[in-house]
């Protein structure tokens, strides 16, 4: 399971907790030599320490500036001379009803879900596009497959990362690039810490107590689609706690 993983360089956005620092734990495990982005820089020195990573490996990044996220991207092939994969992971989930008019975590969540995996995009292309090889993942969810009440701007956020993945499938065919969706169900992390409306984060957070699986869960899927041949591209994989219904 572990080949095609060692010495692949791998940038992930949202190092700093939950999905994607669990990620960088296993990947640099299996070998890969990730580079990290987020914004909070104690916790990916932190990480980076722990990991045993080279010097630059820790890139202050806000995901909603183009710019910091070439620079990101560009910083990986600074140190390691290429760019295999682009884990586009950092988000937010501000649950609320749309009629609480909660207009600023509608914006937060377009400019980071949406705008932040873009941006990833365009920051990964222009050298997998040279090199004739890469791996852009972006992180959906099942709410990008199902809305619910409260939900409704997180799940379109989620289903546009889908429409723009499968979008860029197709487009990458003649570059030799491979394209992965992720849709996890509820996984334990720091998110419902982002909600920031009462109502809904006393709901999240106690169903997030009850069934949310570990965050190893989604590194392993990660590693799994990264390591299959390269004639083979996982376009997409949907997983959820075995607990969960909806
Ligand atoms: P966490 O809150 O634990 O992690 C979110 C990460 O995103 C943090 O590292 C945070 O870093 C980063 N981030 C947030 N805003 C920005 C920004 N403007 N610029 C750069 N980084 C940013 O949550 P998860 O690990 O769960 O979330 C990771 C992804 O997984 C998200 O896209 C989420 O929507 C998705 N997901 C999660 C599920 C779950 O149940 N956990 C289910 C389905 C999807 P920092 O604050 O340091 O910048």
């Amino acid at each position: 399971m572990t080949q095609n993983i060692e010495g692949k360089v791998v940038v992930i956005t949202g190092a700093s907790s939950g999905l994607g620092e669990a990620t960088a734990r296993l990947l640099t495990e299996q070998g890969a030599k990730v580079v990290l982005g987020a914004r909070r820089m104690d916790r990916l020195q932190a990480l980076a320490t722990e990991l045993r990573l080279p010097t630059g490996a820790a890139v202050k990044t806000d995901v909603t500036d183009a710019a910091q996220v070439t620079a990101l991207v560009d910083a990986a092939v600074a140190l390691h001379g290429r760019v295999d994969v682009i884990l586009n992971n950092a988000g937010l989930m501000p649950h609320s009803l749309l009629e609480r008019g909660r207009v600023q975590d509608w914006d937060r969540m377009i400019d980071v879900n949406i705008k932040g995996v873009l941006y990833g995009i365009n920051a990964a292309l222009p050298h997998m596009i040279r090199q004739k090889s890469g791996h852009i993942i972006n992180v959906s969810s099942v709410a990008g497959h199902k809305v619910r009440q409260g939900s409704a701007v997180y799940a379109a956020t989620k289903a546009a990362v889908r429409m723009l993945s499968e979008g860029l499938r197709m487009e990458m065919k003649p570059h030799n690039i491979r394209t992965t969706i992720i849709s996890p169900g509820a996984v334990m992390s720091e998110l419902p810490d982002s909600v920031t409306d009462p109502d809904a984060a006393k709901n999240v957070r106690a169903f997030y107590e009850n069934i949310a699986i570990p965050a190893e869960s989604f590194a392993r899927v990660v590693s799994f689609a990264m390591s299959q041949p390269e004639e083979v591209d996982i376009n997409e994989i949907l997983f959820r706690p075995t607990a969960q219904e909806l």
